[in-house]
């Protein structure tokens, strides 16, 4: 059983979600899960489980919904004293959203729903530009380099990466539509669930946010979240 605060981030890709769960997690000392990194780090472990969602990643398929919610449970199981939990990537799905319910039991689920522009997303998304040097990472559209597809950091060429492509993102878009915002509806009516304007810049979301999750506090009767200011 998880007695811990437990947040989940909706959002489409390029809503900002992974920008904020830093921040958030930071500020609230929550426990940071993003689904990505914590399948990448079982698929290195040497048990039977490791070599099952590692095989899985290299052939680039999904890893099944009752396997990546082992994962989670295992990790919210192995860090405790925190305050709470932060899920971004988990659950993508209505089935995963059953494994959740299932695992929190009668702690409440706080859920916080990015709510973005479709041309916004785009932009975002297709707008990216990636040094493969240094790393770093731009956008024509918000924060152009000086110099067309030259690096600022380090002068190297910038790439548009195929996953950042304006076809494939459209189609990222649908496969989020399809499978992820039926998680909208799922959550809109319980308690727990708001939206923030994922339009505006970073800092500006992430105010709303810090808000919006100190009055959930309130309302939820878990012990207040630890919070620096
Ligand atoms: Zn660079």
């Amino acid at each position: 059983m998880i007695e811990d605060n437990i947040f989940v981030l909706l959002g489409a890709p390029g809503a900002g979600k992974g920008t904020q769960a830093e921040k958030l997690a930071r500020e609230f000392h929550l426990n940071l899960l993003g689904t990505g990194d914590l399948l990448r780090e079982k698929a290195r472990e040497e048990t039977q489980v490791g070599s099952q969602v590692g095989q899985i990643i290299e052939r680039g398929e999904l890893v099944p919904d009752q396997l990546v919610a082992d994962v989670v449970r295992e990790r919210m199981g192995s860090s405790g004293g925190a305050g709470g939990f932060l899920l971004d990537g988990f659950p993508r799905n209505l089935a995963q959203a059953d494994l959740l319910e299932q695992m929190a039991g009668n702690t409440p689920i706080g859920v916080i729903n990015f709510r973005v522009d479709e041309e916004v997303l785009v932009k975002r998304l297709s707008g990216r530009r990636f040094c493969m040097e240094c790393g770093k990472i731009c956008n024509v559209y918000f924060s152009p380099p000086g110099k067309e597809d030259v690096c600022d950091a380090c002068g190297a060429k910038l790439i548009h990466r195929p996953d950042d492509r304006p076809e494939v993102v459209r189609k990222r878009l649908q496969v989020y539509r399809e499978e992820t915002e039926p998680l909208v509806a799922f959550y809109s009516n319980k308690e727990g669930f708001f939206g923030v304007n994922g339009n505006l810049d970073p800092q500006a979301v992430f105010e709303e946010i810090s808000g919006k999750l100190l009055r959930l506090k309130e309302h939820t009767g878990n012990p207040p979240l630890s919070v620096d200011r």
